[in-house]
């Protein structure tokens, strides 16, 4: 993956502001931060997305961003943190090697998720049945 980004910096030859490192894992900077703070944390090795990820080094990542939130709260002053990641463009994807945001929040912050306009809407609990039985038979396989 020569025109990565983060396969660049992970071998030492893009530039990023690091602030984590182990023998899994990287944790940068986003160049493009939602506020201040705001940190990648991104697999040493190339994988597309969090389904084309081992379990383990998907585990350890989530333990990476785990130990960064607090640390980001400290140093923004930020009252807590997502953590998420996208899977695909059209989840917001556009550097395709997995990496996990790690988002300091703030109190009345400007930042959130459009939700569709009716939501909430309770759903029909045959409804939802139907659709936990369909991907119930998809994900045993
Ligand atoms: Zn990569």
């Amino acid at each position: 993956m020569t025109d990565c980004p983060f396969c660049a910096i992970a071998a030492g030859t893009g530039r990023g502001s690091i602030v984590y490192e182990d023998d899994l894992s990287i944790g940068l900077m986003d160049i493009f931060p939602v506020y201040p703070g705001h940190t990648l944390v991104v697999p040493r090795d190339h994988y597309d997305n969090l389904v084309a990820c081992p379990d383990e080094v998907a585990a350890h990542l989530f333990n990476v961003a785990a130990k960064l939130g607090p640390a980001i709260m400290e140093v923004t002053g930020g009252t807590a943190f997502n953590v998420w990641t996208a899977n695909g463009a059209d989840a917001g994807q556009r550097v395709f090697h997995l990496h996990l945001h790690v988002l300091p929040r703030f109190p009345d912050d400007k930042f959130g998720l459009r939700f569709p306009k009716d939501f909430p809407r309770k759903t029909d609990l045959n409804e939802l049945e139907e659709i936990a039985a369909r991907i119930r038979s998809v994900v045993q396989k």
